[in-house]
């Protein structure tokens, strides 16, 4: 079976590996360089918590494997099981994180809820006006810079052909049946083709009269300079006002990366996110509220980079409705590297087999037809 993906960012390498491991050797087409876009742009938070609740099964799935990826892939890619804490400040935030917890409880997730005094004693680097926390203690972190190369190498070992500088212009059904993947080195003939190009993946559907609301956007980041290693877990917070959504992690050679608030627009030509100095400055005092011993460490660099939202904020992810053969995973919303290695293991299930044990039916491309 010929199988040719379209996009080497983690959904795609993550793909082009689990398929190789079902015996079915991939042609993966980049057409920059594995991981270099929303991939490698990512902060790197591997939660579950405050998730869409329709993303819980895909979530535990992909969090199993986070588990396993060092052994699966033969490197370390930082996975770390940090927990991940999420503090409130006010009654509404209060009231949302026990909502969560509630209905995130009979589907798997288990919050561990703590009061101010158990918040004090757990997290003493916390800000004074904290009066609660929910902890998901098996989430955490990886390195995105290490993860879709360290895929695309692990497929490449199990026979996978990983092409770089490859763009792909269009993908077509062909008369004589299968599908034609327009290159700029010409047509490759296919059987099945994945689309995963990301914020770009919208374009590739809309070629096969597949349109889907997408804009394309670029959370705000930054990192400061090292300071001594402190705080374990991946921290965030509750909250409804969007310029107050920040959060933080301390790596292990100790700078702080951080992001949240708005989010900028990016044109899809040439996507290029930028970095809007005000976004910085607001996340500033925001970062303080959750750690006050943060607030005058230097900043030593900002980034964004180019992702795609579909309006529901849910992804795109199965069978072509259009197209027989052709099948989706973008759209990632801005939460899709904690997902990423189950996208891949369901999206190869899905191929390899015509069908996959994760329900994924909410992210079907026709979803938006009415
Ligand atoms: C700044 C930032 C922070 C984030 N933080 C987090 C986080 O902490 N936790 C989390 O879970 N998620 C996070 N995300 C989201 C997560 O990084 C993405 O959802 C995920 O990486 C998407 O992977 P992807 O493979 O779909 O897309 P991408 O990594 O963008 O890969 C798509 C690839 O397709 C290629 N491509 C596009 N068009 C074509 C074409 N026509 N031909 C060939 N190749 C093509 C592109 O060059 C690109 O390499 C963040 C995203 C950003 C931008």
């Amino acid at each position: 079976m010929r199988v040719v993906i379209v996009g080497g960012g983690l959904m795609g390498a993550a793909a082009a590996f689990f398929l190789a491991r079902r015996g079915i050797r991939p042609t993966l087409l980049e057409r920059h360089r594995i991981g270099q876009a929303a991939t490698n742009a990512s902060f790197g938070n591997i939660r579950r918590q405050g998730r869409h609740l329709a993303q819980m099964p895909l979530a535990h799935r992909s969090r199993a494997l986070w588990g396993e990826v060092a052994d699966l892939l033969g490197e370390d890619v930082e996975f770390r099981a940090t927990g991940h804490v999420r503090f409130a400040f006010d009654a509404d935030a209060l009231a949302d994180m026990e909502a969560f917890a509630r209905d995130a409880e009979p589907l798997g997730l288990t919050l561990e809820i703590c009061g101010r005094n158990e918040l004090r004693s757990r997290f003493p680097w916390a800000g004074p006006t904290a009066i609660a926390a929910s902890v998901s203690p098996e989430d955490g972190s990886a390195n995105p810079r290490l993860v879709a190369p360290a895929f695309a190498r692990a497929a490449a070992r199990l026979g996978a052909q990983i092409v770089e500088d490859m763009p792909v212009a269009a993908i077509a059904a062909r008369s004589a049946g299968g599908l034609s993947v327009e290159t700029a080195a010409g047509p490759i003939e296919a059987d099945l083709v994945l689309n995963a190009a990301g914020a770009w993946g919208a374009r590739l559907a809309e070629g096969v009269g597949e349109p889907v609301p997408l804009e394309a956007n670029g959370p705000q980041m930054g990192v400061t300079e090292p300071l001594p290693h402190r705080i374990l877990p991946v921290v965030g917070l509750w909250s409804r006002i969007k310029a107050e959504g920040v959060y933080f992690r301390q790596v292990e050679r100790g700078n702080i990366v951080f992001g949240g608030g708005h989010r900028e627009p990016v044109a899809l030509d040439p996507g290029h996110a930028r970095v809007d100095p005000a976004n910085t400055l607001n996340q500033l005092p925001q970062l303080e509220r959750l750690c006050p011993a943060i607030a005058r460490v230097g900043i030593i660099r900002t980034w964004s980079g180019c992702e795609g939202y579909l309006r529901d904020m849910l992804p795109v992810m199965g069978a072509s409705r259009t197209t027989p053969g052709l099948f989706h995973a973008f759209g990632f919303c801005g939460h899709g590297f904690q997902l990423g290695p189950g996208v891949g293991d369901v999206m190869a299930e899905l191929i390899a087999t015509g069908d996959t044990s994760t329900p994924i039916a909410p992210f079907a491309i026709d979803r938006f037809a009415a």
